[in-house]
């Protein structure tokens, strides 16, 4: 059993006027096998916490904690928290040219695991999950990210993940700009790497549609960057019928 702890995260960026707070004191312990719903309005926070997890440089943590089993998150690079087990989607959001999809999910694959995964099987995990995402076998000559869609994006995303096998996964808005199908064989690549049930997963999300697929455990609902409310996953067919309207200042709703 694991447990990914963020304790009262202030994070703050720099901006041409100063200083911008995003993140007000967030605190959320995720634990192995648990699914959690980050829901919320734009603007909210959400990508903050998930860039903040991934190490992203540009977000400043002005205090506040996170840890891996007591170990400091925040202290590892970026490529640490990989091998201790986080899969960051946005750790790789950049074209890295002239290495191919194939090269590049094998080096990380080593890089994560501290050894080079076994040749024969490797393949076939590969080959095996990329159909199962329907994605085509010419995809693994592409160079990664160079004029991949959205929806390639998102299933290369999903390959990843069901690749490295991490103990906690953070998938920020990787429903978002997929239309039905492929938001289908996406939730259920999610689910294939939780397939023992050991996985963590955080899921940050605007919209309810994928929680269709994909059943939180437990649903925060991300205003002004802080949880203002906690439940389960009647919480998120409150916010289907609801909106964010009532979390929102009576300025904002006019
Ligand atoms: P969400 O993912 O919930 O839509 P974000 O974390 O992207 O929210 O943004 C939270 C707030 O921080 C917004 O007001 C956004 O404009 C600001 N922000 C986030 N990242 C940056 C950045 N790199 N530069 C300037 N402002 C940023
Ligand atoms: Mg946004
Ligand atoms: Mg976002």
């Amino acid at each position: 059993m694991s447990t990914l702890e963020i304790k009262d995260l202030h994070v703050s960026i720099d901006t041409e006027q100063g200083k911008k707070p995003i993140l007000k004191g967030v605190s959320l312990t995720i634990n192995s096998g648990e699914t959690h719903a980050i829901m919320g309005p734009n603007g909210s926070g959400k990508s903050t916490l998930a860039s903040t997890i991934a190490g992203h440089p540009r977000y400043v943590v002005d205090s506040g904690s996170i840890t891996l089993d007591g170990e400091d998150v925040l202290a590892m690079s970026v490529d640490k928290r990989a091998r201790a087990g986080l899969f960051l989607a946005m750790q790789y959001p950049v074209e890295i040219p002239g290495v191919t999809v194939t090269n590049f999910l094998r080096t990380a694959k080593t890089a994560i695991d501290g050894e080079a995964p076994k040749l024969r099987t490797w393949t076939k995990d590969v080959k095996d999950a990329m159909a199962q995402l329907r994605i085509e076998p010419e995809f693994a000559a592409r160079n990664v990210n160079e004029g991949f869609s959205g929806g390639e994006k998102k299933r290369h995303e999903i390959l990843q993940l069901e690749l490295f096998k991490p103990k906690f996964a953070i998938l920020d808005e990787t429903d978002s700009g997929l239309d039905v199908d492929a938001l289908k064989v996406v939730s259920e690549g999610v689910i294939r790497a939780n397939e023992d049930g050991t996985m963590g997963t955080l899921l940050i999300t605007h919209y309810t549609r994928i929680l269709r697929y994909i059943k939180p455990d437990f649903v925060h609902v991300f205003v002004d960057g802080n949880i203002a409310e906690q439940g389960g996953p009647e919480l998120a067919d409150r916010l289907e019928a609801e909106g964010y309207d009532r979390f929102l200042p009576a300025t904002a709703q006019a």
